[in-house]
C-alpha cells in the first residue's frame, strides 16, 4: 500500500511546537516579529504574502505587512529593508520574490541583516548551510526534510535524486541531504533542465524531490519501485473549475502512486511545512535576537 503523506498533519504538530515557542517568548516579554514586504500586484505573491500573515496571527507572532508599488524606484524597498534592519521588534524579514526587474535580487538579499534572514537566502546564511552550521535553513527544503522525519524515512546511505536546481528549492535541497547526521548522509544527485536521460536518474532514487516547475513531468515510468517521492512542484493548469485553474505538482500523482512506497500529494503535501519553517525561522530570529532560549526540534 501506497502512504499518502498527509502535509497539512505534519505541519500541525510543528505549528504546536513553534507556538509553544512563541509562548516562551512572549512570557519572557519578547513577543516574535515577522515583517513581510510585498513590492508587486501579482495575484500568485499576494496570496502567499496573505497566507503568511494569517499563520503569524494564528501563532502570536507580530505580522508587520509593508507594501511597495512595483513602480517605485529600487532605494524604496532597499531603505525600507534597512529599517526593518534597525527595528527591534522585528526579528524576520522575508521580501516576497519576485521583485520588479528594475530591482537587483542580490542587492536585496544581501541588504537583509543575516540574523533576520528567516528565509536563509544571504549569502551569509547559504555559506553557512553548505557549511553544515546552517543559521536558517530555507524553509521549503527544509519541510521536505520533516516531512521524511515525521514518516520515518531515513536518508542515511540512500540514494536521493533532485530535480531543480534552484537557489531556493533545488540547491539547498541537495545540500541539506549531503549535510552529516540526521536527515542527511544520503548520496544526492541533482537534475536540472540540461540533464541527459533525466528518467535513467530519477529511477535510481531512494527518494525522489521533485522541483522544476514543470506540470506533471516525473511519471510513474521515472519512479523506481518503493521509493518516497516528495512533489514540491505548484503548477497552475487551465481547468474547468470556478477560477479556470487547478494546482498540480511535478508529478502525475496517479502513475506514480502505483510506484512508490510514499508520496507527497499537491496541494496538501510540502506546501503547509513551507509555511510552519517560515514560523518556526521565525521564532527562532526572536529566540536568537533577545537570548530567550526555546525548545525548538
Ligand atoms: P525554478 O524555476 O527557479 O527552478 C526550476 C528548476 O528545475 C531549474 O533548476 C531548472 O533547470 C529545472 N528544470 C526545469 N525544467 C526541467 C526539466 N524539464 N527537466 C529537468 N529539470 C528541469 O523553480 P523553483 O525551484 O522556484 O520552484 C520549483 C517548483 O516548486 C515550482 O513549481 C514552484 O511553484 C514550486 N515551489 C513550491 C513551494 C512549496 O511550498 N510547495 C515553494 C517553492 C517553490 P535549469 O536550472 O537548468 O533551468
Amino acid at each position: 500500500m501506497t502512504r499518502i503523506i498527509d502535509g497539512n498533519e505534519i505541519a500541525d504538530e510543528i505549528r504546536a511546537d513553534v507556538k509553544a515557542s512563541v509562548e516562551t517568548l512572549t512570557d519572557a516579554g519578547v513577543q516574535p516579529g515577522l515583517a513581510t514586504v510585498l513590492m508587486s500586484e501579482d495575484g500568485a505573491s499576494e496570496t502567499y504574502v496573505s497566507m503568511k500573515q494569517e499563520a503569524c496571527e494564528e501563532l502570536g507572532i507580530a505580522g508587520h505587512h509593508h507594501e511597495i508599488g512595483p513602480d517605485e524606484p529600487a532605494d524604496a524597498l532597499f531603505d525600507r529593508i534597512d529599517e526593518l534592519n534597525a527595528d527591534p521588534s522585528v526579528h524576520g524579514i522575508l521580501v516576497q520574490m519576485p521583485v520588479p526587474s528594475h530591482v537587483d535580487k542580490a542587492t536585496v538579499l544581501e541588504r537583509i541583516d543575516p540574523e533576520k534572514d528567516v528565509d536563509g537566502f544571504h549569502p551569509e546564511n547559504v555559506g553557512r548551510l553548505v557549511a553544515g552550521n546552517a543559521r536558517y535553513k530555507p524553509c521549503t527544503p527544509h519541510g521536505v526534510q520533516k516531512i521524511l522525519a515525521a514518516e520515518g524515512i531515513d536518508t542515511e546511505g540512500k540514494d536521493a535524486v533532485v530535480v531543480g536546481r534552484s537557489d531556493i528549492v533545488g540547491k539547498p535541497m541537495a545540500n541539506l541531504l549531503i549535510q552529516y547526521g540526521d536527515g542527511g548522509n544520503a548520496t544526492t544527485t541533482v537534475c536540472h533542465s540540461r540533464t541527459e536521460d533525466l528518467a535513467e536518474k530519477t529511477r535510481q532514487a531512494d527518494i525522489l524531490v521533485a522541483a522544476a516547475g514543470v506540470p506533471e513531468m516525473i511519471d510513474g515510468e521515472m519512479v523506481k519501485e518503493g521509493a518516497t517521492v516528495i512533489d514540491v512542484g505548484v503548477n497552475r493548469v487551465d481547468a474547468d473549475t470556478e477560477k479556470g485553474y487547478e494546482l498540480v505538482g511535478d508529478v502525475e500523482f496517479d502513475s506514480a502512486k502505483e510506484k512508490a512506497s510514499a508520496i507527497t500529494p499537491v496541494p496538501g503535501g510540502v506546501g503547509p511545512l513551507t509555511i510552519a519553517m517560515l514560523m518556526y525561522n521565525t521564532v527562532k530570529a526572536a529566540s536568537v535576537q533577545s537570548g530567550v532560549a526555546v525548545d525548538l526540534p
